[in-house]
């Protein structure tokens, strides 16, 4: 679900400020920021000398011969309650990118976005997003985007450049930002400290096991994995076996969709509970909604956080949840809609039997919904048949099936394989539900209609036998790529 309130779009720059810049050099105090505009050309304009709104300053330039302009703006977190890292900032212009896009019945995805080593923030590493404009089918400008989040912000600096740099300028442009944004604030600890990790517990754990401990005079069980933080009132053996299961999980689902590390990026939370009701008091606290609709599950990947209650560590409501909090956290893969997120997380949490029933539907006529429809549902999970499934289960329903179907099609079918991950990434950026852009990405991956993708996906499923190398580990890149 989405976390980020919608934005007003950010205000008219009609005038410039008085410059009051050194050389290109300003101080930030609000961000506690400095930056560093010195490498540009023709540089004018400068820092609002009273900002009050979200507008901070605005330049014009050049780099490298390219001219620009630079509008520099600052979030206040107290509305913009859902950042956790500057991903998330770096979100929020894609996101109102593709509303204005989609009015006029277009898309919008970033070319590139990616993190940015550096000292941008309270969280460390900034982030670095482009996007391409055409005109007709030639390019004819890079809009690029920084940011980075502080305790009271998340910041941008959205770049328009009036044609476009070649991939040099761009990684030039990268080590810019990296060099000369320079954050001087408290920088949150990767591992978290035990205060911060104690006041989450307090802000997100249900009240009964609260007032319990404090009853007790206990505190909670938080245990730091390789890649997790574990919130538990369970003891610490147990809590400590599906440590390790969650570790294997994590590392299992980079093997197939690979991700960089990104220095100080932080330990993943899960809450574990002893009690299904204690999960189920979590999801009402925490998500808001109805305990009906909490009882649909067995776990839930919300936000930045997993949530899950006392059952056999290789049940695969884990790795299900644990595929969807690695694609929104780690992958940044959080677009394509319902059946591209729960088609990947079914993928993973399934073994190739557990599809079978999909072969048999895929021989019916009018068996399965078309793609056009299938892949514009809003949640499979709401509109799957009452009791009929549970999210993240193994006793799937016919739609997550069909899903997971898709995605080992993609994967496994010989038209695929090859391009497997560029078609994930393509998918996971696109807005959920948004058709035009999910007909473009196909043709642009596979050189096909959506429509001539289905047909091959019936194809390799009315012939097909079971996957022998399932979750086979994602094929090593050919030529070493950069960053
Ligand atoms: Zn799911």
């Amino acid at each position: 679900m989405p976390r980020l309130a919608a934005l007003c779009a950010l205000p008219a720059l009609l005038s410039f400020a008085t410059p009051i810049h050194q050389e290109g050099k300003y101080e930030v105090p609000k961000l506690d920021l400095s930056l560093d505009l010195s490498q540009f050309s023709d540089l004018e304009g400068g820092l609002y000398p009273d900002a009050e709104g979200q507008g901070l300053g605005y330049w014009t330039g050049a780099f490298e011969g390219v001219p620009f302009k630079l509008e520099f703006s600052a979030l206040d977190r107290a509305q913009f309650t859902g950042f956790s890292d500057s991903g998330d900032v770096a979100a929020i212009v894609s996101f109102n990118r593709g509303n204005r896009a989609r009015e006029k019945g277009g898309s919008f995805e970033f070319e590139v976005s990616r993190a940015l080593e550096g000292k941008f923030g309270y969280v460390p590493y900034g982030w670095f997003a482009v996007d391409e404009f055409h005109e007709g089918t030639m390019l004819s400008a890079h809009h690029v985007v920084v940011a980075g989040l502080t305790p009271g912000f998340g910041y941008l600096l959205e770049i328009d450049f009036e044609a476009p740099l070649s991939s040099e300028l761009l990684d030039g442009l990268a080590a810019w930002a990296s060099a000369s944004i320079v954050y001087g604030g408290e920088v949150l600890d990767p591992q978290w400290s035990d205060g911060e990790a104690l006041e989450r517990w307090e802000a997100n754990a249900p009240d009964e096991i609260l007032k319990k401990l404090k009853k007790r005079k206990k505190k909670p069980q938080i245990i730091r994995t390789k890649y997790y933080i574990i919130f538990t009132d369970l003891g610490k053996s147990t809590a400590g076996s599906f440590g390790e299961a969650v570790d294997k999980n994590y590392e299992t689902i980079r093997s197939i969709f690979p991700f960089d590390d990104v220095p100080g990026e932080r330990l993943l939370p899960i809450f574990y509970f002893n009690q299904r009701e204690h999960y189920l008091d979590w999801w009402v606290k925490n998500l808001g909604g109805s305990r009906e609709s909490a009882e649909r599950s067995g776990g839930v990947a919300s936000g930045d956080v997993y949530a899950t209650h006392h059952q056999a560590v290789n049940e695969p409501v884990h790795i299900h949840e644990q595929t969807h909090q690695i694609f929104r956290n780690r992958l940044r893969l959080s677009g394509g809609g319902s059946w591209f997120q729960e088609g990947v997380a079914e993928y993973m949490g399934s073994k190739p039997g557990d599809l079978g029933e999909i072969k048999r539907y895929a021989s019916k006529e009018g068996g399965l919904d078309p793609f056009e429809t299938f892949m514009v549902v809003p949640s499979l999970l709401m509109s799957s048949a009452k009791g009929g499934r549970k999210e993240g289960g193994s006793n799937a329903g016919l739609a997550y099936n069909y899903a997971g179907a898709i995605i080992e099609f993609a994967k496994h079918s010989k038209f695929g394989e090859d391009k497997f991950l560029e078609w994930v990434h393509a998918m996971g950026q696109v807005a959920r539900g948004d058709l035009p852009a999910i007909r473009a990405a196909v043709s642009r991956v596979y050189g096909v209609t959506l429509e001539e993708f289905e047909a091959e996906f019936r194809k390799y499923w009315k012939k097909r036998r079971t996957v022998k190398k399932w979750h086979s580990p994602a094929p090593k890149p050919k030529k070493a790529s950069k960053g």
